[in-house]
C-alpha cells in the first residue's frame, strides 16, 4: 500500500492527445487510490503536464512548482515539453516522461495497477463518448511543435475501435467523438483509412451521431470513398484544420492539396450534407501572408460561410523551434491582431445575418464586393461599420471589437510612425 500524495497540474487545455493523456493519468491515479492534493506543500509527487505551443507558460509552471515544492518531493514533467527538455534550465532532479514513457510512473509511484492496463481509447464526458483512433502524426506542418512530442502515427486496430464503439452503443451513448492527432491519416500505417473504418462503424445499428475531430484536408485523397458515409446522416460534425485559404500559404504550411479541391468539397457538402456542421480552422498572420492574402481569406470566409459552418480563427504564433520560424516575411504582432479583430467582427456580422435575415446571401455578396475595393485596414473597418449600421446590430462585444480595431489601426499606426501596413485615413464611429 503506497501513501504518496500527488499534485497534478496541466498547462493549457492542449489538444485532443493532451486531453486523452491527462484523462488517462487521472484515471490511473484514481484507480490506484492515490490521494490527489491541491496544496503543493502537501505533495510528495508533483506532476506537470506541459504543452509546446504554450512552452513559455509550461516553463513558468515548472519553475514555480520546482521552487515551491517540498524539498524531497519529486517533480515529474509529462507532455510535449519532455521532447525539448533542453529548454528547461535548472532541471536537475526533475523526471521528464514522454507519452510513451508514462508506464515509468508505475515504479515511481509503486502502484498496484500498471499504467498500460488503463484503457486508453475512450473517455466519456458530458454525455459524449470519445474514442481515440490514432496517436501521433507523420506530417510536416511547418508551424507544428506537437509532432516533436507525440511521435509517429500509430493507428488503433479497427476491431479495437469497433469493440469500444459497440460498448458505447450498448450503454446508450448518442454522441461519439472520434479523435486523433490527425484523424484524416488514420490507418495509413496499418493499410486502411478513415473511410473504411467509418464504413464499418456506421453498420452498427443504433440512434447515434459521430463527430470527427482534428481532420486535415488529406481526406481529399480518398474523398470518393468517404462520400457515401458523409451522406449516411450519421456524421454530425467535422472539425477541419484547413489553416489557410490560398495555395501560396498552404504551401508555406507544408500542405500538398489545392484550395480549389477543398472548395469543390465544400460545394459538395453544401449540396448533399447541408446539415453536417463544419468547423473550419484558419490561421491568420502566417509568415508570408500579405494584405492581399489576408483579403483572400476574408473573401473565402464570406463566400463559404453558412449557418452550419463555423470558422475558428487563430493568430499565428512564432515559436522559435518551429520550422515556420525560419520563413521569411513575418507579419508583425500588431498587424496580426488587427487581422484577427477584423475577422472576428466580420464573423459576428455574418453569423447574425445568417440567423436573422432571409437574404443573407445578398448581404454577404454586397460585403464581398465592398471589400474588393478596400486596400487598407481602415477601409475594411469602415466597410464593416457601414454594414453594421445597416443591420443595426446592438451587441456589446461587437462594439468592444470595433473600438479595439479603431484603436489598433489608428493609435498603433501613429505610435509606430512608419506606415508599415496599409492604413489610409481616420475612421469615425
Ligand atoms: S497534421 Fe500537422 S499540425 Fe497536425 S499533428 Fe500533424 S504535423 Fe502537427
Amino acid at each position: 500500500m503506497h501513501n504518496k500524495k500527488v499534485l497534478f497540474k496541466g498547462v493549457s487545455f492542449g489538444n485532443q492527445e493532451h486531453a486523452l493523456e491527462r484523462n488517462k493519468i487521472m484515471n490511473y491515479l484514481k484507480k490506484n487510490n492515490i490521494m490527489l492534493v491541491e496544496d503543493i506543500n502537501d505533495a510528495d509527487v508533483v506532476i506537470c503536464d506541459t504543452c509546446l505551443f504554450y512552452f513559455e507558460d509550461s516553463l513558468e509552471a515548472i519553475d514555480f512548482l520546482n521552487k515551491n515544492k517540498n524539498k524531497n518531493a519529486i517533480l515529474i514533467v509529462t507532455g510535449v515539453l519532455s521532447a525539448k527538455k533542453e529548454l528547461v534550465k535548472n532541471r536537475k532532479g526533475m523526471i521528464f516522461l514522454l507519452n510513451d514513457e508514462l508506464h515509468m510512473l508505475d515504479n515511481i509511484l509503486k502502484v498496484k495497477y500498471r499504467f498500460d492496463t488503463i484503457n486508453e481509447y475512450f473517455f466519456s464526458d458530458f454525455g459524449v463518448y470519445s474514442i481515440f483512433i490514432s496517436k501521433g502524426c507523420f506530417q510536416e506542418c511547418t508551424f507544428c511543435v506537437d509532432k516533436y512530442g507525440f511521435g509517429k502515427l500509430r493507428s488503433v486496430e479497427p476491431k479495437e475501435i469497433i469493440k469500444l464503439f459497440k460498448r458505447g452503443v450498448e450503454n446508450k451513448c448518442k454522441i461519439f467523438h472520434l479523435l486523433g492527432q490527425n484523424t484524416s491519416i488514420y490507418g495509413w500505417d496499418i493499410n486502411t483509412n478513415l473511410a473504411s473504418l467509418l464504413g464499418n462503424i456506421i453498420k452498427i445499428p443504433g440512434n447515434y451521431k459521430i463527430k470527427l475531430d482534428c481532420v486535415n484536408p488529406d481526406f481529399l485523397i480518398y474523398l470518393e470513398e468517404l462520400k457515401p458515409i458523409l451522406r449516411s446522416n450519421k456524421i454530425s460534425s467535422i472539425r477541419i484544420s484547413l489553416n489557410a485559404a490560398t495555395d501560396k500559404i498552404l504551401n508555406l504550411v507544408g500542405k500538398k492539396f489545392k484550395i480549389n479541391d477543398f472548395i469543390t468539397f465544400l460545394g459538395w457538402m453544401n449540396k448533399y450534407c447541408y446539415e453536417t456542421e463544419l468547423i473550419i480552422v484558419l490561421i491568420t498572420g502566417y509568415p508570408g501572408e500579405n494584405f492581399k492574402d489576408f483579403k483572400k481569406m476574408v473573401g473565402f470566409i464570406l463566400k463559404y460561410s453558412n449557418i452550419n459552418l463555423i470558422f475558428p480563427i487563430y493568430v499565428y504564433k512564432d515559436i522559435y523551434f518551429a520550422e515556420s520560424y525560419k520563413l521569411k516575411d513575418k507579419v508583425n504582432k500588431t498587424e496580426k491582431e488587427i487581422r484577427k479583430v477584423l475577422i472576428d467582427i466580420l464573423l459576428i456580422l455574418v453569423k447574425h445575418v445568417e440567423i436573422e435575415m432571409r437574404k443573407s446571401s445578398s448581404f454577404k455578396k454586397r460585403l464581398f464586393d465592398a471589400f474588393l475595393h478596400n486596400d487598407s485596414y481602415d477601409e475594411m473597418l469602415d466597410t464593416l461599420l457601414k454594414f453594421n449600421k445597416q443591420i443595426k446590430l446592438e451587441n456589446k462585444s461587437l462594439n468592444m471589437l470595433f473600438y479595439k480595431a479603431i484603436y489598433m489601426i489608428e493609435a498603433g499606426d501613429r505610435v509606430r510612425k512608419k506606415r508599415r501596413w496599409p492604413v489610409k485615413r481616420c475612421i469615425k464611429l
